[in-house]
């Protein structure tokens, strides 16, 4: 969806729908889905951020019974108005980005270790508190939601190029990011699918060069 990305990740009875884009993306999200030939059944979300979470109550209004999956620290960011204490132990940073919640419930609460379908989740914050990425354990695909970005090249969120400085601008905690960032070398990862730029392929190899230019 132009400079956002959402992604339909195939499961045995349909799609799990992972971000939904800004506010009015439900309709082309759904004709997509319709074209490759299955129903959403699961929407999962990365984070709270207004371009990741913008679609969710457009699209759960149109697909009765879809099960809506977040992490169970984003579920205080999806109230309306988002509650931003932190935690005990979290960086005392703030934080910005659009938090607009959304009025769908979330059915299933997920917890750092879960596996969703073929997805098992990892938490990442760093951009946002609550920052969850799944791993598709079936082709080592990573979705890395805002975590690492795409643009230009594999970057770890808070050290994005010049010219895509968005993602990074509204970061929480860029020490949080890093060490996610390092977590996450020990999965097989394959290829990174962010919440912007392009699908990379390079493995854990573009993981460590990326890890590289931001302790740098
Ligand atoms: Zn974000």
């Amino acid at each position: 969806m132009g400079l956002m990305n959402c992604y339909l990740v195939r499961e045995d009875d349909g799609f799990t729908l992972i971000d939904t884009c800004l506010p009015g993306s439900a309709a082309a999200i759904l004709a997509i889905a319709s074209a490759a030939g299955a129903q959403i059944r699961r929407i999962l979300l990365t984070h709270a951020h207004m371009d990741h979470v913008g679609s969710v109550d457009e699209l759960a209004a149109q697909i009765p019974g879809v099960t809506l999956a977040a992490f169970e620290r984003t579920l205080p960011l999806l109230r309306r108005p988002a509650d931003k204490t932190l935690l005990p132990g979290e960086p005392r940073d703030s934080f910005g980005g659009g938090l607009p919640g959304i009025a769908t419930p979330v059915t299933r609460v997920l917890k750092e270790g879960d596996h969703f379908g073929s997805l098992f989740c990892i938490a990442t914050p760093g951009h946002i508190p609550g920052h969850m990425s799944f791993l598709d354990e079936r082709d080592g695909t990573l979705y890395a939601g805002d975590a690492l970005i795409t643009v230009g090249k594999l970057a770890v969120c808070g050290w994005t190029p010049w010219y895509f400085p968005l993602p990074s601008f509204v970061m929480w905690s860029k020490p949080l990011a890093l060490a996610s960032a390092k977590k996450l070398l020990d999965y097989p990862i394959e290829r990174y699918a962010s919440g912007h730029g392009p699908i990379r392929e390079g493995g854990l190899a573009a993981l460590r060069q990326a890890i590289a230019s931001a302790s740098a």
